[in-house]
């Protein structure tokens, strides 16, 4: 029996699903997780907050998660200096659900959504098993936006959800604050559209959130994740702020008691942490910058980031480099960008060893 003889929908066949391949090497820089370990005292004070929640998980959770989302909201005041109330945040599991929730809410059957190409593949992803039809918006050949080709673009496809990942991952692009408010004027000019900027890695970004953007602009909507900066991919959190109005309606969608006890529990013990995990990020963004110049001290093209990985290249064959560095214990992503493969900043010691292994294979394969 195979996929195919089960009577799935039409859209779904033929499809693989989404996933990078987990393989156990020594210098792991493919799916941009934060390298660091959670801080011991964090450790302890999960184990603590955990236990708590643990004597009532007889009841179901905090369907609304109050606690947690006025936690958030006030990181986010804090971060941003834009204040939010508890009613303009909303949690899941993780920004995939948060997507996934408002793609329910305002595309579907018979909407389409518009990204601009080579983005985040989850975008295009949830959109289809969402039933919402997917448009690859244009980019420049440096993979920034043209606002003039994405103008056209909105007019043409008449799109009801508007995607801007800033920073962009793959190619680590930031889309300024100009921009953006361009493409939601252009987007509103057509038709009411919802516009969700996906902040996953501004904690990375030398520009400052979008957030205060959100002030008078009801369909505009920011989605944060405590995968990458806050080093928690393991929890499973994922948050956006946007109008009260945006967050009644995910309502009418969520599944309910979505976000268990523990993981509430568990996320709420790292907004105690912040600091250190932000301390972090510094780190990070200290060796992100040191790979950058690196690369392009040994002759190759690299994408300018605003996040923890690095677009890097240009490449004959990328996955023969790919295949190459993984042969010398190092993995990257092989997003399938034309000439171009990706690299998660890593500890100290995992950017040398990656930087080793591109010096002995850029020698044996000649850039294009
Ligand atoms: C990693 C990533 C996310 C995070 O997804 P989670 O479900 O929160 O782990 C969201 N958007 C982009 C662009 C990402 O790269």
């Amino acid at each position: 029996m195979k996929i195919d003889d089960l009577p799935i929908r039409d859209e779904l066949r033929g499809q693989s699903p989404y996933g990078a391949p987990q393989l156990d090497v020594p210098v792991q820089l493919n799916t941009n997780e934060n390298p660091y370990q959670l801080p011991e005292p964090l450790v302890a004070r999960i184990a603590e907050r955990v236990a708590e929640a643990a004597r009532d998980l007889n009841r179901y959770p905090d369907r609304d998660a109050v606690e947690l989302r006025t936690e958030l909201a006030r990181y986010l005041t804090r971060t941003t200096g834009h204040q939010l109330t508890t009613g303009q945040v909303w949690a899941a599991n993780g920004s995939n659900e948060i997507i996934q929730q408002l793609l329910q809410t305002f595309g579907g059957p018979g909407r389409s959504a518009l990204g601009f190409a080579p983005s985040y593949q989850m975008h295009e992803l949830i959109s289809r098993g969402t039933g919402t039809r997917w448009i690859p918006g244009p980019r420049r050949a440096d993979f920034t936006i043209d606002l003039e080709n994405a103008k056209a673009a909105l007019a043409e496809h008449r799109p009801d959800v508007l995607f801007i990942c800033s920073p962009n991952n793959p190619t680590g692009t930031a889309v300024d604050r100009e921009t953006v408010l361009a493409l939601y004027e252009a987007a509103q000019a057509v038709k009411p559209t919802m516009v969700l900027v996906d902040e996953a890695y501004v904690e990375f970004s030398h520009r400052p959130s979008l957030v205060p953007l959100l002030a008078g602009r009801p369909h505009l909507v920011v989605t944060r994740t405590m995968s990458k900066a806050f080093g928690a991919a393991g929890l499973r959190l994922g948050y956006l702020a946007a109008d009260p109005a945006v967050v009644d309606a995910v309502q009418l969608v969520r599944l309910p008691y979505h976000l268990s006890a523990v993981t509430q529990a568990t996320a709420l013990a790292c907004l105690e942490h912040t600091d250190t995990l932000l301390g972090y990020v510094e780190r990070l963004k200290t060796e992100r910058d040191r790979l950058v110049g690196a690369l392009r001290d040994l002759g190759l093209t690299v994408t300018d980031s605003d996040a923890n990985f690095i677009q890097f290249g240009v490449f004959a064959d990328p996955h023969a480099v790919w295949q190459a560095l993984l042969d010398r214990g190092v993995l990257v992503r092989d997003n399938g960008v034309p000439g171009h493969l990706r690299v998660t900043a890593g500890t100290p010691a995992e950017n040398d060893a990656f930087l080793d292994a591109v010096r002995t294979v850029t020698k044996e394969l000649s850039p294009a």
